[in-house]
């Protein structure tokens, strides 16, 4: 329960975070071992001048004491030096030395950490992501250590490195733009406009120069309206299997251009007042065609939206990227791609099958079954037994596939694994061979987005869960081991 202040009605807080300039500051650390060697590490990123205290000191101390970055002191811990230093980190395996070292840092007034012992530490230690100068601290006031660093884990995810170029170029700017913007609420709407638009996208990808162009006209009021096109790949349905970039994206974007198959939880992750629009086929419906896409994303980006247009697997992987692409350049609209994880190494990786192994699958084709000229594939190149085949959109050609490829002469034997809905949790699975395959999956109405995986790897499926239907698959396969023995 929260606790509030009994005379103001305050939510209470246990610490109030403050970011200590320590620069030039003397700093003393009790203790000479590894945790010790950690803080004194620390301190040191914060430019302080550190002397350590200890009757013995890891090796790694002994350097940086040699090299002069800090001050070593072999002898026991006196606490009468305490008043010297500004801060003290307590970092013994001593209980009664680090009490020691509190007390006197409390009848010193100096701030003391004693690290692992918050009832004694007048100071704690946040975890921390640095992206200097923009520096995150997350602490759960020394109650719950490992969900803080969770939550910095994720905070690093989240705030790519590049940020720290971002904040120093807003700081190299501050003035100037202090000077013209007299308001703090024009200054405010300047910054909130330029972090979500394209100069913070140009100095992140490290085009300084350009970035300087545009803050320099945005300054003199002419605002950089242009729009973007960002082609992402959202991956084959898991949506941790996002990358963090495309996570990021999505979470600045003004427009979503989405497929129709991308989960809810995905588009969670886009800003609450973006506009979102669902294009993409789906079986049985009338679907926006591919040139109605092209035309919205090029109508949107011409109106100074940041676009994100949301493919599953990669872009460019039967995703038509390269269309979309190809008419934003008509446009002379600029555009980047984020290339997301494609359904083939999404369902080999829930299944367990090598796409390649040594010696018996050398390598491995993406391919479809349909063509826009509805040519048949070249079935006698793919009879090869040393390579894996990716069939996307396999759903109703399965048949046609495994019977096309048998009559090229393909052994019939030959392990063939389905799956539907791979990486989500409504993925089901199919094994068999090219003969028995097709028969099985007559009762189990295999349902879109499904893939066909064919080569001597797909023996190697372990079986997962309950949907998962890999007991349609009886096939007297030699054990996986005899693969892994070649
Ligand atoms: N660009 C996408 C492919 C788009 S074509 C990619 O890189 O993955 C659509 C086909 O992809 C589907 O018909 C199906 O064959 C395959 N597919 C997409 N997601 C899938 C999933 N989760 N499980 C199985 N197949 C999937």
């Amino acid at each position: 329960m929260r606790l509030y202040s009994p005379t103001a009605c305050i939510p209470l807080m246990d610490y109030l975070p403050l970011f200590a300039r320590l620069k030039d500051s003397p700093c003393l650390v009790v203790g000479g071992g590894e945790v010790a060697l950690r803080k004194v590490k620390l301190l040191l990123r914060a430019g302080a001048r550190v002397t350590v205290v200890a009757t013995e000191v890891h090796a790694e101390l002994a350097k940086l004491a040699a090299t002069g970055n800090i001050v070593c002191r072999l002898e026991n811990f006196n606490p009468a030096i305490v008043n010297r230093y500004r801060l003290i980190v307590a970092a013994t395996n001593d209980p009664s030395v680090n009490r020691s070292a509190a007390n006197a840092a409390a009848e010193f007034g100096v701030f003391c950490n004693v690290v692992d012992d918050r009832s004694l530490s007048t100071v704690i230690m946040p975890a921390i992501v640095d992206r200097s100068p923009l520096v995150i601290a997350v602490s759960s006031g020394g109650v719950a250590p490992v969900l803080a660093t969770r939550i910095r884990q994720q905070l690093e995810c989240l705030f790519p490195p590049a940020l720290t170029e971002l904040a120093r170029f807003a700081g190299e700017w501050r003035e100037v733009v202090k000077k013209r913007f007299v308001s703090l609420a024009q200054r405010r709407r300047f910054w909130q406009q330029l972090l979500d638009g394209p100069i913070a996208r140009q100095v992140m990808a490290g085009d300084l120069a350009q970035a300087r162009v545009n803050i320099e006209s945005a300054i003199a009021e002419q605002p950089v309206t242009e729009g973007f096109a960002w082609i992402v790949g959202a991956g084959p349905g898991d949506p941790e299997l996002l990358t963090l970039k495309a996570a990021r994206v999505l979470a600045t974007a003004d427009t979503i251009l989405h497929d129709r198959l991308i989960a809810t939880s995905i588009l969670d992750l886009a800003r609450k007042d973006a506009e979102f629009i669902t294009v993409g086929k789906q079986a049985g419906m009338p679907s926006i065609s591919q040139d109605e896409i092209n035309a919205l994303l090029v109508e949107r980006v011409l109106a100074g939206k940041t676009v994100c247009r949301l493919k599953g697997g990669d872009p460019f992987i039967f995703g038509r990227g390269g269309e979309e692409i190809a008419a934003l350049d008509a446009a002379d609209l600029p555009w980047q791609v984020i290339p997301g994880i494609t359904a083939a190494a999404g369902c080999a990786a829930a299944a367990g099958v090598p796409l390649t192994h040594r010696h018996v699958a050398r390598s491995v084709t993406f391919i479809t079954a349909y063509t826009a000229d509805e040519t048949e594939p070249d079935w006698p190149s793919l009879c090869n037994s040393d390579q894996t085949l990716v069939f996307y959109m396999a759903t109703s050609k399965l048949a046609h596939i495994c019977n096309s490829l048998m009559a090229a002469g393909k052994s019939g034997d030959c392990p063939a694994l389905l799956v539907e809905n791979g990486t989500t949790d409504r993925q089901r699975m199919i094994r068999g061979t090219l003969n028995t395959l097709p028969p099985r999956t007559v009762n189990v109405q295999v349902k879109s987005p499904a893939i066909l995986m064919i080569g001597p790897t797909m023996e190697l499926v372990k079986i997962i869960a309950d949907n998962d239907l890999s007991a349609f698959g009886d096939d007297n396969w030699s054990p996986a081991a005899s693969i892994n023995q070649q």
